[in-house]
């Protein structure tokens, strides 16, 4: 379409009027007004088109819309908008049906949230009414939603202003090589420490206490660091020992970003919850959910569960459900994921990585990679600190202004750049993204020391 500067200019001016973002100072803030969208691209009113490797929020694993899943969406608009959680709906049924044959083991039950956090929110709930014990514990290198049990798990810096004393929230390490807590040298030393630190966590908290333990399993928002190989089925195992319940949040790894359809697929390691959302329907329509193990949906057989959302299982959200995971079973979506990780994405980072000095290291799989910049590659000295803003954190906000002017849009995480483009990304397109990074990374590099 043509560029439309004023239609963009009005947009903008409405936003600022009105519309409150999030995490950010109101006043601080400048949205790109965005005219349209499909596929791997979007782009603005002033004629600038987007090669989008951030997949919005790392949700768009479809890509943007998809011919198939808006006339689902459309079809379920015209014949039935919305229905009670109490109905049974031919959607909802089909959906929940769809995503519990993809679910590993017996999680054949779906709750069905509008997002993330009501996910975790809830499968925390149901481990606590299911063990009557009050405690959850979760990695220090984490994100799991805004709100409450869920922001007070998250690690990262973002649950600092809503840190809650009553949550009953414990942290730990889970590992990272990269930048060991335990200063290990090896995978194998980062995974046996790391489940000692979880066990001495657990004796000095109390078994008895803890109803969950709960763990991206491939960390996304806080890097995007794949475990080392045991790690899960170690977790597994003192959560066995000890009658703990182990969630595991696949809202952003699952539904293809690993290259399977759950990051869990990997390792296979089953837990007894499993939340998702995001890719589940690449977000057209919101919602999210738990698939919950056969053991956890037998506590509420005769005894009601004590939660529940008006838009539980909304049948829009689930139409768009169903024709997202039968577009992606048919058009062999998570074997393109799988494929352009392993054959262009993954080479190509580990090339750059040798070219510039401010690469530390690239990690990942299927479309779910990050980049670590580093200021200096032997102590792994981040390109900014942590939780870095204003000017200690120009250098990234100059890294990722370099990258937009490629025409690609990135997705910059404190010292790291992600790439995580749609499961759907051709391998032309993602040759093109690693190019434009690939020049943008001479900006970064001129801050490197040593
Ligand atoms: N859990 C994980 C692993 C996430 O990455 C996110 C969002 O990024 C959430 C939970 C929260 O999801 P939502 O933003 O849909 O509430």
């Amino acid at each position: 379409p043509a560029p439309d500067p004023t239609a963009g200019a009005a947009v903008k001016a409405a936003d600022r009027a009105h519309v409150f973002h999030s995490w950010s100072a109101q006043g601080q803030i400048d949205p790109p007004a965005i005219a349209g969208a499909e596929g791997s691209y979007f782009w603005d009113y002033d004629g600038n088109r987007f090669l989008d490797f951030s997949s919005q929020l790392v949700n768009t694993n479809i890509g943007h819309q998809h011919p198939k899943v808006v006339a689902a969406i459309q079809e379920q608009a015209a014949k039935m908008c919305t229905l009670a959680p109490g109905f049974a709906v031919d959607v909802r049924s089909e959906a929940a049906r769809l995503i519990a044959q993809r679910t590993p083991g017996d999680l054949d039950k779906i709750f069905f949230t509008n997002g993330g956090a009501e996910a975790v929110e809830n499968a925390v709930r149901m481990a606590r009414v299911h063990t009557g014990r009050p405690k959850a514990l979760s990695a220090y290198r984490s994100y799991h939603g805004a709100t409450n049990a869920a922001i007070n798990l998250t690690g990262d810096p973002r649950r600092w202003a809503s840190d809650s004393a009553s949550a009953g929230v414990v942290h730990f390490w889970a590992p990272f090589l990269y930048r060991s807590p335990f200063h290990a040298e090896t995978e194998e030393q980062e995974r046996d420490r790391a489940l000692r630190h979880l066990a001495d966590t657990i004796t000095f908290e109390g078994p008895q206490t803890i109803a969950a333990i709960i763990l991206e399993t491939v960390p996304g928002t806080a890097g995007i660091m794949p475990p080392p190989p045991g790690y899960l089925a170690g977790v597994r195992e003192i959560c066995d020992q000890y009658g703990i319940v182990l969630i595991l949040d696949e809202v952003m790894a699952g539904f293809g970003r690993t290259g399977r359809w759950f990051a869990r697929d990997h390792w296979d390691v089953t837990p007894d919850l499993l939340t998702f959302a995001k890719g589940v329907n690449s977000g057209y329509v919101p919602i999210g959910g738990v698939a919950i193990s056969a053991e956890i949906a037998a506590t509420f057989d005769q005894r009601p569960y004590p939660g529940g959302l008006t838009y539980s299982g909304h049948p829009l959200a689930c139409a768009s459900v169903v024709a997202t995971l039968t577009a992606m079973e048919e058009e062999g979506i998570v074997d393109n994921a799988a494929a352009i990780g392993e054959q262009v994405i993954g080479p190509g980072l580990r090339e750059i990585a040798e070219r510039h000095p401010s690469v530390g290291e690239v990690r990942g799989l299927g479309v779910f990679w990050a980049v670590e910049l580093v200021r200096n590659p032997e102590t792994r000295e981040p390109l900014v600190p942590y939780n870095a803003s204003g000017p200690a954190n120009q250098p990234m906000v100059d890294f990722a202004a370099a990258v937009k002017r490629g025409g690609l849009w990135p997705s910059v995480v404190m010292n790291r750049t992600h790439v995580v483009p749609p499961c759907t990304v051709s391998a032309a397109e993602a040759k093109d993204g690693l190019a434009i990074l690939d020049e943008a990374l001479a900006v970064a590099d001129a801050h490197v020391v040593g």
